[in-house]
């Protein structure tokens, strides 16, 4: 392998950009050319390319977002979107890439290296912490700061008005951000995908929290937890049911996703970078870079895009403990 391509794509997430900077470093390092590949598979069908040196990516490990920009491209789901892709790979000499992406990024890398036998090594860039195969992914340990951050600020306000407040985080099939966030933050109630709390307990919990002389309340939602109900018509149940609180609505949407990567992130960016590109020179592909144990690991794409990271049950507990 003498020249390796790295885009990101799918939905962006803080950490990306100290990736890049690590698979360019490592490329530069083990004297391999790199190629950055803009938009994710967007670019690479319309041979959107620039060689990047070590120097290329010089004060970018702190910066969110990512300066390859991010796309979803619905031409690469066709074999004919992928053969102009691979074309364009082949005229650019790049005989290799490293995908930074969540499991629609890394289904498409798979799908390609089948048809077209060009190794793919995979690094797990998605706020949602839902890939099997590592314990964390880049932008995670970010988002939940930043939403822990955004809790506590709302706290000051609901405690000063006797509030409740619902407070809906990212997460439309994994609970990680709600859960680690509400603990975090010490919300009252945790409402997440993997699991049915019931409206019946919701109104007794938050009952109980009024009696009990709490000054403020918080219940953290995950977008896609299981009531059947947003965080808005949370509220008009709760106004309806227990009207014994003033309630209000947070979205905290987007900014979950930017802002500087944590210290965690950049980290674990940079280990990761180097382990994809080591593994793709040691002539391994198909696998996903991840951490389990504090160790870098690989596992086959094919596990990773099949199965979500497990939901923590103990910290279910903790978190049940601590809203006592
Ligand atoms: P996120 O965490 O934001 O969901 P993701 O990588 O899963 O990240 P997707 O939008 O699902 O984001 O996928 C990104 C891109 O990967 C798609 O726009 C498409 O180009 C490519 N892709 C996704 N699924 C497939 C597939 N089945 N076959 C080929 N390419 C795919």
């Amino acid at each position: 392998i003498k020249k390796i391509g790295v885009f990101t794509s799918g939905g962006d997430s803080p950490g990306m950009n100290a990736a890049i900077r690590a698979v360019v470093r490592t490329c530069a390092y083990l004297k391999v050319e790199c190629v950055g590949i803009y938009r994710g598979y967007e670019g690479m069908m319309e041979g959107d390319f620039k060689v990047m040196d070590a120097r290329s990516v010089n004060n970018i490990i702190n910066k969110g977002g990512t300066i390859l920009k991010s796309a979803r491209c619905l031409p690469f789901r066709t074999k004919e979107g992928r053969q102009i892709a691979y074309d364009q790979l082949k005229k650019a000499g790049i005989d290799a890439f490293v995908v930074i992406g969540g499991d629609g990024s890394f289904t498409g890398a798979l799908t390609f290296n089948k048809e077209f036998d060009f190794p793919v090594i995979g690094i797990p860039g998605t706020i949602d912490n839902d890939i099997f195969g590592t314990t964390y992914t880049l932008g995670f340990d970010t988002a939940l700061n930043t939403a822990v951050e955004c809790i506590d600020k709302i706290r000051d306000t609901a405690s000063s008005h006797n509030r409740l407040f619902f407070v809906e985080v990212m997460g439309r099939d994994v609970g990680h951000i709600a859960l680690n966030a509400g603990v975090g933050a010490g919300a009252e109630e945790i409402l997440i995908p993997e699991e049915n709390l019931g409206l019946e307990r919701l109104l007794e919990s938050l009952k109980r929290s009024k009696q009990s002389g709490k000054s403020s309340s918080i219940v953290v939602v995950a977008e896609g937890d299981k009531t059947g109900k947003n965080v808005f018509e949370l509220k008009e149940y709760v106004e309806e049911h227990l009207p014994i609180y003033d309630v209000r609505v947070s979205v905290l949407g987007h900014m979950q996703r930017g802002g500087a990567p944590s210290c965690f992130d950049r980290v674990l960016a940079s280990r990761m970078g180097v382990k994809a590109v080591e593994a793709l020179l040691e002539g391994k592909t198909n696998l996903m870079v991840g951490i389990q144990d504090n160790t870098i690991t690989l596992t086959p794409i094919s596990k990773a895009i099949k199965g979500h990271t497990k939901i923590d049950k103990e910290l279910m507990r903790v978190s049940d403990i601590m809203t006592t």
